[in-house]
């Protein structure tokens, strides 16, 4: 069988080496003796702590935040519900103290990750109102983004929080996050005076590939998550501003400030933030490359494919991802077709991959069901070359030619 191709970066990527080099003397009990409990007072424990703020430091530069501000976490999705939980439980407790009226409310977009969509779910259910039918009412326009107004419209003196991502993991499309936060320092006054609302970002799909300078995002946490930018999996870091109160998901130790009980695990934290610094430096000439990459594949296969729609393509996107439709297809089947030619790919975000729903992303910009249902994401990365999108784009044209000849 001739080599695999791998197109699927958004669900996952390889650990990268020098992550992974980085990460051993927090692995082993060798003669570094780096490996201790980062809160024990002797020197094994010394040595964990310096290198976990170490890289709790060299986190904090590529966000343009001070170190005290990032949270290290389990992941994307704990990042997401640290954010979105601890900002509403924080204003709940504070709503009794000061004994307003109403519960707290949170409004975020359509289109967001299941891990923030669920999670405003389950805050819906333990009693905090959440705009829309408890995953998000806005929409995005047609071209996959949101119109911050709109957003904006959704937000009011009761909301705790507003959430939404910097890029789609589906369409790659970029939001706009900064003009969102302009528009509510407009409406609710400037930060840090400001209590409510609070504004989460995830940029779980934006890093190497957007800057995350926090303060031109202009956000109050953000979330990031390693395995996307070959860190290690299970790992991912919440910035949370100075100042931004929240309520941990776990009580503990005291750990990371008292937002997350629990002993750090060093080298996760080593790895994430040797991959974030990697990535942030190579992140002009990773974009050129990529885009070049993506230009030539969209073209072969809407030269190859009649009737494919690439999703997304007049916005801003990031520059790795392809969201396309080939209508009368089923995505998933497609999905499977195309892994058994060699082209690992996927019909959206992996955690909700073979549930053969519509794509909700492109329900919520306003597109046919038969759009949602034959669409398969395409995602390159750092290892990605010329030959395997070349590669890639002729088996989506075999592929897809027999599936339609049947
Ligand atoms: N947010 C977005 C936009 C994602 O794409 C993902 C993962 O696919 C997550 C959150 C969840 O991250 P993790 O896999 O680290 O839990």
């Amino acid at each position: 069988m001739p080599q695999r191709v791998y197109a699927d970066w958004n669900a996952t990527a390889p650990l990268r080496a020098e992550a992974l080099d980085a990460m051993r003397p927090f692995l082993y009990g060798e003669a570094a003796a780096s490996f201790g409990n980062a809160a024990s007072v002797h020197r094994f424990g010394q040595a964990a702590r310096a290198a976990l703020e170490r890289a709790r430091r060299d986190c904090a530069d590529v966000l343009g935040c001070a170190p005290g501000e990032i949270v290290f976490t389990s992941g994307g999705t704990e990042s997401d519900n640290l954010a979105l939980r601890g900002l509403a439980w924080a204003a709940r407790y504070a709503w009794d103290e000061r004994r307003l009226p109403g519960v707290p409310r949170l409004a975020g977009a359509r289109f967001e990750h299941s891990a923030v969509r669920e999670t405003l779910a389950a805050l819906q259910r333990q009693g905090f109102e959440v705009e829309g039918d408890g995953h998000g009412s806005v929409g995005a326009q047609a071209d996959g983004r949101v119109d911050a107004r709109a957003l904006l419209a959704a937000c009011d003196e009761r909301t705790a929080a507003v959430t939404l991502m910097l890029a789609n993991n589906e369409t790659g499309v970029v939001q706009p996050v900064a003009e969102l936060a302009r528009l509510l320092d407009e409406r609710f006054g400037p930060r840090p005076g400001r209590a409510w609302p609070r504004f989460h970002v995830d940029a779980v799909q934006a890093v190497g590939k957007c800057s995350l300078k926090v303060d031109e995002l202009g956000c109050d946490t953000l979330a990031l998550s390693a395995h996307k930018f070959e860190g290690p999996k299970g790992a991912g870091l919440l910035y949370v501003r100075r100042g931004v109160t929240l309520e941990p998901l776990h009580a503990g130790g005291g750990h990371e400030d008292g937002r997350r009980g629990g002993t750090p695990n060093v080298a996760a934290a080593v790895g994430l933030a040797t991959a974030l610094k990697l990535a942030e430096a190579e992140r002009p000439a990773h974009v050129a490359r990529l885009s070049a990459l993506r230009a030539r594949f969209e073209a072969a296969v809407l030269a190859q494919v009649p009737g494919a729609v690439v999703h997304g393509a007049s916005a801003e996107r990031v520059a790795n991802t392809s969201f396309v439709s080939f209508p009368g297809l089923d995505g998933p089947m497609l999905v499977l077709a195309l892994d058994a030619e060699g082209l690992a790919c996927s019909t959206g975000a992996a955690c909700s991959e073979g549930v053969g729903r519509p794509s909700h992303v492109l329900d919520a910009m306003g597109l046919p069901p038969d759009l949602g249902r034959s669409a398969v994401r395409f995602s390159t990365g750092r290892l990605t070359r010329e030959a395997d999108v070349l590669a890639a784009a002729e088996i989506v044209a075999r592929v897809v030619g027999r599936l339609r000849a049947k």
